[in-house]
């Protein structure tokens, strides 16, 4: 299996880039953030939970995010490998993924780190919260919030990585094409 994680603060372009790549790979994809609102939605208990930590920005707790994780996987265990967006987002996440994947004899085959600076996220989160009407994207201290949550509780796992000698750092500013393209190099080569 090939199981990438797509990693960079919020606004970095995760989701887009993963919906590219995973038709190129035929890999499936999981944005933890996507199956929270999908709860939310459907008002469900973990909808219910999840809610009050995302309309502040804070992270939802590793416990229910793991488990929730280790569901959508062992459901989906059918495939060419995963692509991970917006997980994991703290070292005990990256913990449990490590031992998840060893259960199928898997690991991850890399990490893609999309680099984007502070005021670009800002920009772009506002933007997108203009169009899509996303709560936690239209308010500007809970985007500042999600921003601070990255860099406490996720940008450390650069170094967690780093040290399985799978961390490959990309450019995320430019034409979406252009940040694919980088992104595909990576995947090749690996
Ligand atoms: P995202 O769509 O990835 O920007 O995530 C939106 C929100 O969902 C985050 O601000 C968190 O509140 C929550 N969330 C998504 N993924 C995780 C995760 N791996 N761990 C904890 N909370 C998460």
């Amino acid at each position: 299996m090939k199981n990438i994680v797509l990693f960079g603060p919020p606004g970095a372009g995760k989701g887009t880039q993963a919906d590219r790549i995973k038709n190129k790979y035929n890999l499936f994809h999981i944005s933890t953030g996507d199956v929270f609102r999908f709860n939310i939605k459907n008002n469900t208990k973990l909808g219910v939970l999840a809610k009050q930590y995302m309309e502040k920005g804070d992270l939802v707790p590793d416990e229910v995010t793991i488990q929730m994780l280790n569901k959508v996987v062992e459901n989906n265990l059918d495939v060419n490998g995963f692509i991970f967006d917006g997980f994991p987002r703290t070292k005990s996440q990256a913990n449990a993924l490590d031992h998840l994947l060893l259960k199928y004899d898997s690991s991850i085959s890399a990490m893609i780190a999309l680099e984007v600076a502070d005021e670009v996220l800002i920009e772009r989160l506002t933007e997108r919260g203009k169009q899509s009407g996303r709560a936690d994207d239209s308010n500007k201290s809970i985007i500042e919030n999600r921003i601070k949550e990255y860099y406490s509780k996720t940008a450390i796992l650069k170094t967690f990585y780093q040290k399985k000698n799978c961390y490959f750092g990309i450019d995320g500013v430019g034409k979406i094409d252009e940040i694919t393209e980088r992104i595909i190099k990576v995947i090749n080569e690996l």
